[in-house]
């Protein structure tokens, strides 16, 4: 059955998956969406002897309805393989009493890599079926792993150009230099002075200005999105969790259609999202805890029904979850409302104009499988610790938010479920913050960066990643800089029009 998706915002309907995935964001400011979410049509047991790729063509083709069965497959052929360093793709740990779902075995060591090895061929496999003729331009906005995953993902990519804003000051020493190292002739990085919702808010008002647009394609070029405001991050996230599921029932450890938990380090709301998507299509999960840190506008939401970004944006170690403004919230604020466009747009101009807005009791019943929770910096250190030191297993500082979120959770709700933990990054991404954590602040203060890395691996007996390891000596191949407000001016700059 074809699926057809509609903008959250009513201004765009009877999109097809492969041109939702084409354009990013809905003319209208709107994220796509399918009209129904679809049902696994395969039983778990048979999901339980499936490979990740076999898994994740049973998942995509639910959504990606007009690819066909080559194309689809000939996406996954190419996105899942020899980048990750282990066949299982996204292996399962168990630590400490829940199993982390390690999603940082791709490209550049982040959950990031899991949809954004795919996107370029789904891309690309898109153009093809639309006969798009123009070239595509990724606008990116990142908090640090988004950039890197997009930039890998389509450097030298035929008929694609990628342009990445980071908030210069805003992201981990690792990850500034493995954006600024990114090789590929169609590639670009800019540091912008402000946050990631000052570089979100940009990106959405270039995707928005109509006058860019119609500039843009008498040039030959046209804007697409690599944010997870784009469906063809979204659909492949789902993957995984079904993924989990099937090795946890595979393994023995649970039983066939025993609820399990997922817990999900979160910021701007797309890994929880397709956590719940996997519910939806029939995947036995009882409780989503979303983990944030600091800048806890989601635990506020979830636990008083009135989303508010007008707060200080705080700076912490967790600097991929560092944001207020969670753009794929819209998706589930759209569908506990019952599908109503209007009734959408309407709260998210509010949020655009007042900074906040508050949601009906019957919105809130919609999203009781959403519990919130948030941690300090200190409670995520000592998560960490408590980890390392009882079991030996190391995880970085974003999946200890969500290590820390869940051992909160079961202290005060006794709930025994089996729990998923998401997996975010890995330890090596952050590793002045992870060895604070394990060591105290003086181990951590080495030479440089490298110094830290190598004291971190000696101490956890952890071996460095490939992908640290590549830009120990790396070329700096990217200084561009801008102001808010010169983004734009930016973006024609380096596309020489
Ligand atoms: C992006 C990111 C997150 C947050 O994920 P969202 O989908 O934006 O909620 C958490 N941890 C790491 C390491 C990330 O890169």
């Amino acid at each position: 059955m074809a699926l057809s998706y509609q903008s959250t915002r009513g201004g765009q309907s009877g999109v097809t998956a492969s041109q939702a995935i084409l354009q990013g964001l809905a003319e209208d400011g709107g994220l796509f969406m399918p009209t129904e979410i679809p049902k696994l049509d395969i039983s778990l047991e048979k999901l339980a002897s499936m490979t990740y790729q076999e898994t994740a063509y049973e998942v995509m083709k639910l959504f990606l309805t007009d690819f066909t069965e080559d194309e689809l497959k000939a996406c996954i052929a190419k996105a899942y393989d020899s980048k990750f360093d282990t066949e299982e793709i996204a292996p399962l740990a168990k630590a400490g009493g829940a199993y982390f779902l390690e999603l940082y075995h791709g490209n550049t060591i982040a959950f990031k890599d899991m949809a954004l090895s795919i996107l370029p061929h789904l891309m690309t496999t898109a153009a093809k079926k639309n006969q798009a003729e123009k070239e595509i331009v990724i606008l990116t906005a990142t908090s640090g792993d988004t950039g890197k995953a997009a930039m890998a993902g389509f450097a030298d990519v035929p008929g694609t150009r990628i342009i990445v804003f980071y908030p210069k000051d805003g992201v981990s020493a690792i990850q500034e230099l493995q954006m600024r190292t990114q090789k590929g002739d169609n590639t670009a990085v800019v540091a912008i002075h402000g946050n990631f919702d000052d570089a979100q808010t940009g990106v959405k008002k270039l995707f928005g200005d109509k006058a860019l647009a119609e500039e843009m394609a008498g040039k030959g070029f046209q804007f697409s999105s690599a944010n997870s405001i784009n469906i063809g991050r979204l659909v492949p996230q789902v993957v995984y969790y079904v993924y989990a599921y099937a090795r946890l029932l595979e393994g023995g450890e649970i039983a066939e259609g025993e609820e399990i938990n997922v817990v999900v380090p979160t910021g701007n709301f797309g890994n929880i999202l397709a956590a719940y998507f996997a519910k939806r299509m029939g995947l036995p999960v009882k409780t989503l805890i979303c983990a944030s840190n600091d800048n806890k506008v989601l635990y506020d939401f979830f636990t008083t029904g009135t989303y508010d970004r007008k707060r200080e944006f705080i700076l912490t170690n967790s600097p991929s979850m560092d944001i207020l403004i969670s753009s794929n919230l819209e998706r589930l604020i759209y569908l506990s409302t019952g599908c109503d466009a209007q009734a959408n747009a309407a709260l998210m101009k509010e949020l655009a104009e007042q900074g906040s807005y508050t949601v009906t009791e019957e919105m809130r019943a919609f999203m009781a499988d959403f519990k919130g929770g948030y941690a300090t910096e200190q409670e995520n250190a000592a998560a960490i610790k408590e980890l390392f030191d009882s079991t030996g297993y190391l995880i970085d500082t974003h999946t200890g938010v969500a290590a820390a979120v869940y051992g909160k959770y079961k202290r005060e709700s006794a709930d025994s479920t089996k729990t998923v933990i998401a997996s975010t990054a890995s330890p090596y991404k952050f590793s002045h913050s992870v060895m604070e954590a394990i060591a105290g602040e003086k181990a951590a203060e080495g030479p440089d960066e490298f110094g830290v890395v190598d004291a971190l691996s000696r101490l956890s007996g952890v071996a460095v990643p490939k992908a640290v390891e590549e830009i120990r000596h790396a070329e700096i191949r990217h200084s561009r800089e801008c102001t808010v407000d010169g983004m734009k001016e930016t973006v024609k700059n380096i596309l020489g029009i």
